[in-house]
């Protein structure tokens, strides 16, 4: 459920796709079709791949069929093994990722400020077993990579990055795409660039770039030749496409969504107890996520209320990343008392809220959410009191959860 965006084309909701110059994505199509050449590194995949490694300052950039994979590949060919420590507060795929080639994600915190894997609880939680970590530039926003970077060379540890959300962010020198040994961008159709469905793998290192070319193409060396055990982790060439045409557009997409993010800022700046992840600006944001964190004491409101007053208003707000991965299956059972080592997880994790914004949302659309909130939020505990006696939970039920 989490990420794949329901079609609801008459609400506002969180993940609508931004799409590019579609005149230019059709005579791309086209000129697919007259190729003949639909994948395993076609002319547009290669494209791709030289466009991003070359705006992110990697040496190699490998596409693939999305982040997932990528993430599984780069493990993979980073021989990760034991346990591995990644944030509690990030997308399952990341720890999935691990699980699924049965490696044990071991759950760090975050800081409360900026969401981002804690360098104290990951020092705290290395034992003889671990072989890696993996940071997960949440929201955009760069790691602490000095620090995980140290705590990685002091234990001999592979450090890979997470950095599905970081297309196009970094700090104000460098983007996303060469800390740690290979970072893996998602292109999913939830992102800002989106290739329908796709991901990539960047690295500077020449050695493990080639080992993750073979294994995302069954291991082959050539027609007879198979030289490593691989898996069908190649892009297509409409997917390289879409992503093409989309990064032509990302500095209208960011724009835009800069623009929203000022308007949330301002439209909700005087509510007590909703306030917005504040990013640095001096850094590179993609301003993709819109984040509120709803104190609900000092707002009178609860998140899941005000989750359920939004939903009732057509505007399908979102709780990423609840309720923290260690409270999913199957690490749920694996680590049932995982929450009491991860307090900040916790606590963030029940208070975000993720507001739409993206290309299709305009400025009076955010006006509207604001509204709402701020309405919700003057309403608050009269809402709460109807909403519980009537016993709705609108989100709950619409989604299934
Ligand atoms: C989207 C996302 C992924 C997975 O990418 P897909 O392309 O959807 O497979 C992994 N990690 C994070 C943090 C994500 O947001």
């Amino acid at each position: 459920m989490f990420g794949a965006a329901p079609a609801f084309p008459d609400k506002l909701h969180v993940g609508r796709p931004n799409i590019g110059d579609r005149e230019r994505l059709l005579e791309r199509v086209n000129d697919i079709l007259d190729r003949r050449w639909l994948t395993n590194n076609g002319h547009y995949v290669q494209e791709f791949e030289r466009v991003i490694a070359q705006m992110v300052g990697a040496k190699h950039c490998i596409a693939t069929c999305n982040g997932e994979i990528a993430l599984e590949i780069a493990i993979r060919a980073l021989e990760l093994k034991g346990e591995v420590i990644v944030p509690a507060f990030t997308f399952v795929a990341t720890a999935h990722a691990l699980q699924w080639q049965e490696i044990t994600p071991v759950f760090a915190d975050i800081d409360p400020r900026t969401h981002l894997i804690n360098p104290e609880s990951v020092l705290r939680l290395i034992t003889p077993r671990t072989t890696g970590i993996i940071g997960v530039h949440v929201w955009g926003q760069p790691c602490d990579v000095d620090a995980l970077s140290a705590i990685a060379g002091e234990h001999g540890l592979k450090l890979l990055f997470d950095a599905a959300h970081a297309f196009g962010c970094g700090t104000s020198t460098r983007l996303a795409g060469t800390w740690g040994e290979a970072e893996v961008f998602s292109f999913h159709a939830t992102k800002l660039v989106n290739s329908l469905e796709g991901g990539a793998i960047v690295t500077n290192n020449d050695a493990l770039a080639k080992k993750i070319r073979l294994m995302k193409n069954f291991g082959f060396l050539g027609f007879d030749n198979v030289g490593y055990v691989g898996t069908n982790g190649k892009m297509n060439e409409f997917s390289a496409a879409m992503g093409l045409t989309s990064i032509e557009s990302m500095h209208e997409f960011i724009e835009h969504n800069r623009g929203n993010y000022h308007s949330y800022r301002d439209g909700l700046a005087a509510v007590p107890g909703i306030a917005l992840l504040e990013y640095d600006e001096e850094q590179h944001v993609n301003y993709q996520y819109v984040i509120a964190e709803v104190d609900g004491e000092m707002s009178g409101i609860d998140r899941d209320v005000l989750l359920d007053v939004l939903w009732a208003e057509n505007i399908l707000a979102r709780r990423y990343f609840y309720p923290g991965c260690h409270r999913m299956q199957p690490y749920r059972s694996y680590f049932p008392n995982a929450g009491l080592l991860l307090p900040e997880t916790e606590r963030v994790s029940s208070r975000v809220l993720v507001l739409p914004t993206g290309q299709t949302m305009t400025p009076a659309d955010v006006e509207r959410v604001c509204g709402v909130i701020r309405t919700a939020v003057e309403h608050g505990s009269d809402i709460t009191r109807r909403l519980e006696r009537a016993g709705k939970r609108l989100h709950g039920d619409i989604v299934g959860r």
